[in-house]
C-alpha cells in the first residue's frame, strides 16, 4: 500500500465529517465583503470584469496539512527557497516546542509536514516530532539530508512518520540547485541509512522550467533502487519572494512538462493524488483551497498560503476568517494566475473538488497500489 492504513481511512473519515459538519468558528463570517478590523488590508489588482465562480466549499473550509515551520534557519541557500529570503529579518528566531504543538492542536489537520529553513537544525526536533506522533497525526519530516546521519538516533521509526528528502535531480543538477557541492551524496548517505534503520522515507522534488525529465526518471530509478517509499513533485512557483521568471513556469509551460512526462507518474510510487496530477496534465480544472494547507511559523498563520504572504494572524480562526478567501486563486488575483502547486491545489483534489465519475476508483488504485 502506497500510505499506511491508518492515514488514508483517517482522511477519508476526517473529510466526510468536516464536509458533514463544517466548524462554523472556520468560514468566512462575511464572505466577500470587506472586513475593517482586519489588520491586513489587501487591494487587489483588477483582472477585468471576469465573472467568477463561487468556490464550491464556501462555509466548509477546514485544514489538511499543516506546514509547520519551527525556524527558518538552514545550512543551504536554495536558487528556489523563499523563506531565507522573505524571513530575511526574522532568520534567528525560533518557535518553542510548545508553540508548535500548540498550533498542531489549534487547527486539528491530520497531517503535519515539518519544513524550515532545515528542521534538522531545531534541537528538540525529535521530542517535538513524538509528541506530534503521539496526538495521533502522520508526520512528513522535510529535510534537505544534510543532517540524517547526525541526527536518526534520536528518532524512533514509526509508520506515521515519513522523513522526506528534497532532491531536485541527480547529483550535479541537485548540487547546483541548492548552490552546494556534496548536498546530493550526503542526503543520499543519508538516504541509506534511514531506510536501513526501517524508516519511511519519501522525496520531494520541484520541477523548474528547465528540469530535463529524462534526469527526474533517472533519479526516481536510482531511489527505487535504495528502497524509497515514494516520491512528491509540485511544480516551481515565481512568487514574490523568488521572483526569477527564468526558472519559473507558466501555467502552459507546467502542462506541458507534466503531460510529456505521464508515463513517471504511472511507472513510479508517487506520492501526490492522481486528481492533483490530472490538473497538473490540463486535463481537468480545480479551484484553489490554500486554506486546505494553513502555514505557521515564527510570525504566525500566514495568509494566505504557503507561497503568498498578506499577513499573519495570530489564531488559525482569524487565519480562516480573516483571509479574504475569494479574492484568491487564477481569475481573482493576478499573483495566482500561474500557481499549480500543490499546496494551492492538492487539497482541492482531496476534497473531491470537480469530481469526475471514475474518480473514486482511480484513487483507490492509487491508495492502495
Ligand atoms: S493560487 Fe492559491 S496557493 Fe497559489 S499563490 Fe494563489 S492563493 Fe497561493
Amino acid at each position: 500500500m502506497r500510505f499506511p492504513l491508518s492515514l488514508t481511512a483517517g482522511m477519508a473519515g476526517y473529510i466526510a465529517k468536516n464536509k458533514m459538519m463544517p466548524k462554523p468558528e472556520w468560514q468566512l463570517k462575511r464572505a466577500g465583503e470587506p472586513d475593517p478590523s482586519n489588520p491586513f488590508q489587501i487591494l487587489h489588482s483588477s483582472l477585468g470584469n471576469q465573472q467568477t465562480t463561487p468556490h464550491p466549499m464556501i462555509n466548509k473550509r477546514f485544514p489538511l496539512v499543516l506546514m509547520l515551520e519551527p525556524l527558518h534557519a538552514c545550512n543551504l541557500t536554495c536558487t528556489g527557497c523563499g523563506r531565507i529570503r522573505e524571513y530575511e529579518n526574522t532568520i534567528t528566531e525560533q518557535l518553542s516546542a510548545e508553540q508548535c504543538l500548540n498550533a498542531v492542536d489549534e487547527c486539528g489537520a491530520p497531517i503535519v509536514s515539518i519544513c524550515g529553513g532545515e528542521p534538522f537544525l531545531y534541537q528538540p526536533i525529535a521530542q517535538l516530532t513524538q509528541s506530534i506522533l503521539d496526538r495521533g497525526k502522520h508526520i512528513y519530516l522535510c529535510t534537505n539530508g544534510m543532517f540524517i546521519r547526525r541526527r536518526l538516533k534520536e528518532f524512533q521509526p514509526n509508520p506515521r512518520l515519513f522523513i522526506n528528502v528534497h532532491l531536485d535531480g541527480m547529483e550535479a543538477t541537485h548540487d547546483l540547485c541548492v548552490e552546494r557541492e556534496g548536498v546530493f551524496k550526503e542526503a543520499v548517505e543519508g538516504i541509506k541509512i534511514a531506510k536501513a534503520a526501517g524508516f519511511k522515507v519519501c522525496t520531494n522534488t520541484t520541477i523548474y522550467k528547465e528540469t530535463d525529465m529524462a534526469e527526474i526518471r533517472a533519479l526516481f530509478q536510482f531511489l527505487e533502487t535504495l528502497g524509497v517509499d515514494g516520491h512528491m513533485v509540485s511544480p516551481a512557483y515565481g512568487y514574490s519572494a523568488v521572483n526569477d521568471r527564468e526558472i519559473f513556469m507558466t501555467r502552459d509551460d507546467v502542462i506541458e512538462k507534466f503531460r510529456d512526462a505521464s508515463e513517471l507518474w504511472e511507472r513510479f510510487p508517487i506520492n501526490n493524488s492522481p486528481i492533483y496530477l490530472d490538473f497538473l496534465k490540463g486535463e481537468r480544472d480545480l479551484p484553489c483551497t490554500a486554506w486546505g494547507n494553513p502555514t505557521y511559523n515564527t510570525s504566525g498563520w500566514k495568509g494566505p498560503c504557503y507561497l503568498i504572504t498578506d499577513g499573519h494572524y495570530k489564531t488559525f480562526e482569524e487565519f480562516m476568517t480573516r483571509t479574504p478567501w475569494e479574492s484568491y486563486g487564477a481569475g481573482n488575483d493576478p499573483r495566482c494566475e500561474h500557481c499549480m502547486t500543490h499546496c494551492g491545489y492538492e487539497p482541492s483534489a482531496a476534497l473531491g473538488i470537480n469530481s469526475k465519475s471514475g474518480d473514486s476508483m482511480k484513487l483507490l488504485k492509487w491508495a492502495l497500489k
